[in-house]
């Protein structure tokens, strides 16, 4: 990839004294407990995470039967799963999810002014197939749950579904060839194929503010929005909140989605922010299908995969997108094969005029729209864009130049200084509210089989974590691994990732369905051998990014373990979705023999 050229190349001063900035303001927000500032929330902080939308959930029978596969989670990963399987024929599928009802993410989260950042003609799978056209470039959460809802109905998920029904353990008999998935609901039923779709930012975080406990004002996080103190909906109208004190605390994609709506409602609030996020134009906008080229079949895969292949710096005759995401792909991080640098070696040179044109360009847009210059440097991002989620809104900057909004910058104390019955403290001034809202984000890695709290034990009860603790992760693909028979699972781990994530997802779910679609053919169970995942992981070791330098120099967040940096090593396919996808397509028509052992053969122990 060749970034973009730069009209302004920075002078060496200019460059020297920006990385010092940037140093500087990184400092100011490292914490040393580094990802223990965090706190789950569960026990006493259970109630943060508690579904809000169906209460308690009715009594049941638990189930003790037998289905063909059960899916592990009911966001889009499991619906697509399902969908796919649903597709080929696959009689009993039943999906497992722990919210009431399928969504996933969209599901949990309807805070007020939620929309999805990636365009609504690409991040919605399975417009082709349904018939559906959203009307605007950035859809409402409301709509793209309906449509959730939609893809499940089409494919009769609902018949099987279990909601509000956690999976505690997934367990391999060897004998029966099927696995006995256990749930927090008591059932103990089996299934021929377990597929986990289960998230990474599923579970909501606290901040580990000392005094958090005492605060006796009302509180929820951004994930449970609680409407019934509130009043409104997604698209405002906030009335529970007129004359009140709201604080909110986060500034992220959550953060600045939500705040601009707070704003209109709140009788004061006060914005609790640690790092200013990069706010982008948004350039929200009704559509019509003709723009989009809805009137011919195949139009939404042919927009996703264009907007992939921008994204992922692969050559397109045209940009049909045409948004942030595609016009800043040279510099999104997550997105840079090229971050291997080959045969570039200016590559940092230009990486960095370019990072510094854009950043410049946000700081601009701070300074234009927000008149206070103090509110307005305090809001000035200084770190490089691909340091934190990009953000985009024409709503959120404007928002601190009214009188009923504060910014209360907390970096010098590395975030909130500590919270008391009637507030929040921040540099020895207390702040009383009557509600405050965290907007705090998720923990990563804490949910599904690589978090301990759901237990895998596959052939002679080889437990995954144990095996990936010793031994590393070992996959072919990501999907499978050796020792698990007929466990598929969905996720970025040795396999792609990219900004739309639905589109990943889909193409994994494929993958998945075509796995036991083969093994169901052969009469074979779906494991790879040892020397098959030796091999895998040697293609993703070999020319792994070096993206450890970029992270070590950012801004904390969780893309960096709050400021710890991050590990090169074999953790994903190294040459971006594009090519991932086109070798799985050509695996599965010339190899996909590599992941099934027959039946009748015994398991390589
Ligand atoms: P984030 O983790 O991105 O943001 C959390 C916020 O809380 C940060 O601003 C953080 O500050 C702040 N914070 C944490 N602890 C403290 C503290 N002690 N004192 C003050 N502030 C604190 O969570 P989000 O929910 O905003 O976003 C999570 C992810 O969800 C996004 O990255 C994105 O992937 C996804 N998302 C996608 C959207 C879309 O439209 N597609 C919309 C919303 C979310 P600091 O930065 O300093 O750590």
């Amino acid at each position: 990839m060749t970034l973009p050229p730069c009209d302004n190349p920075p002078t060496p001063q200019e460059t020297a004294a920006l990385r010092e900035r940037y140093r500087a303001e990184r400092e100011r927000r490292v914490r040393p407990e580094g990802p223990g500032q965090y706190r789950e929330t569960t026990a006493e902080f259970g109630y943060f995470a508690a579904d809000p939308y169906v209460g308690e959930p009715a009594d049941r029978e638990p189930l003790h039967d037998v289905v063909d596969v059960a899916v592990v989670g009911g966001g889009f990963g499991g619906i697509l799963a399902g969908a796919r399987l649903r597709a080929q024929g696959v009689a009993r599928i039943r999906v497992v999810e722990k919210g009431g009802d399928f969504g996933g993410t969209w599901y949990w989260n309807r805070y007020p002014g939620i929309h999805c950042d990636i365009e609504s003609h690409i991040y919605l799978p399975m417009l082709d197939e349904t018939g559906y056209v959203p009307e605007w470039k950035y859809a409402p959460g409301e709509e793209i749950r309906r449509h959730a809802v939609r893809m499940a109905e089409q494919s009769k998920l609902y018949e099987d579904a279990l909601f509000s029904t956690a999976v505690t353990s997934l367990t391999w008999d060897e004998d029966g060839g099927q696995w006995v998935v256990r749930t927090d609901r008591g059932d103990e039923f089996r299934a021929t194929y377990v597929i986990t779709a289960t998230g990474t930012l599923s579970e909501p975080k606290l901040p580990g503010i000392p005094g958090i406990e005492e605060y006796k004002g009302h509180t929820f996080h951004t994930s449970r929005w609680d409407y019934g103190y509130t009043g409104g909906g997604p698209e405002g109208g906030l009335t529970g909140l007129a004359g009140k004190r709201v604080g909110v605390v986060g500034t992220g994609a959550t953060g600045v989605q939500v705040i601009p709506k707070l704003a209109e409602d709140a009788g004061h609030l006060y914005v609790f922010q640690r790092t200013p996020s990069a706010v982008d134009v948004r350039g929200q906008r009704r559509t019509t299908p003709g723009e989009v080229g809805a009137d011919r079949a195949g139009w939404a895969a042919e927009r996703r995969e264009n907007f992939l292949r921008i994204v992922s710096g692969e050559d397109a005759e045209r940009d049909l997108v045409t948004d942030g995401w595609t016009e800043s792909a040279a510099l999104l991080e997550k997105l840079l094969p090229s971050f291997r640098r080959d045969g570039e070696p200016d590559f940092e040179a230009a990486y960095e005029a370019a990072d510094h044109a854009a950043m410049n360009r946000i700081r601009d847009r701070v300074a234009a729209e927000v008149t206070d210059p103090a509110t307005a440097a305090a809001l000035q991002p200084w770190y490089r864009y691909a340091c934190k989620r990009p953000t985009f809104s024409d709503l959120y900057l404007p928002v601190f130049n009214r009188d009923d909004v504060t910014l209360v910058d907390t970096a010098d104390t590395h975030g909130i200084e500590r919270m008391t019955e009637r507030g929040v403290v921040v540099d020895g001034v207390e702040y009383e509210v009557d509600c405050l809202i965290f907007a705090t984000g998720f923990s990563v890695g804490v949910s599904g089989v690589t978090s301990g709290k759901l237990p895998v034990a596959g052939r002679d009860g080889l437990q995954l974590l144990q095996a990936r603790a010793q031994q590393g992760p070992r996959s072919l693909h990501g999907f499978t691994s050796h020792g698990f028979p007929n466990l598929i699972q969905m996720g970025s781990l040795q396999n792609a990732s990219s900004v739309n994530y639905t589109h990943i997802l889909d193409e994994q779910a494929v993958h998945a369905a075509a796995l036991i679609a083969a093994a169901e053919e052969k009469d074979a169970v779906v494991e790879p051998t040892p020397e098959v995942e030796d091999a895998w992981i040697g293609v993703c070791a070999q020319d792994a990014p070096d993206h450890a330098w970029f992270h070590a120099e950012c801004t904390p967040g969780y893309y960096n373990r709050e400021g710890r940096g991050r590990p090169n090593g074999p953790m994903a396919y190294p040459h971006g979705a594009v090519a991932f996808h086109d070798l799985l397509r050509r695996w599965r028509e010339e190899n996909i023999d590599e992941a099934l052992r027959p039946k009748t053969a015994a398991p390589v122990r």
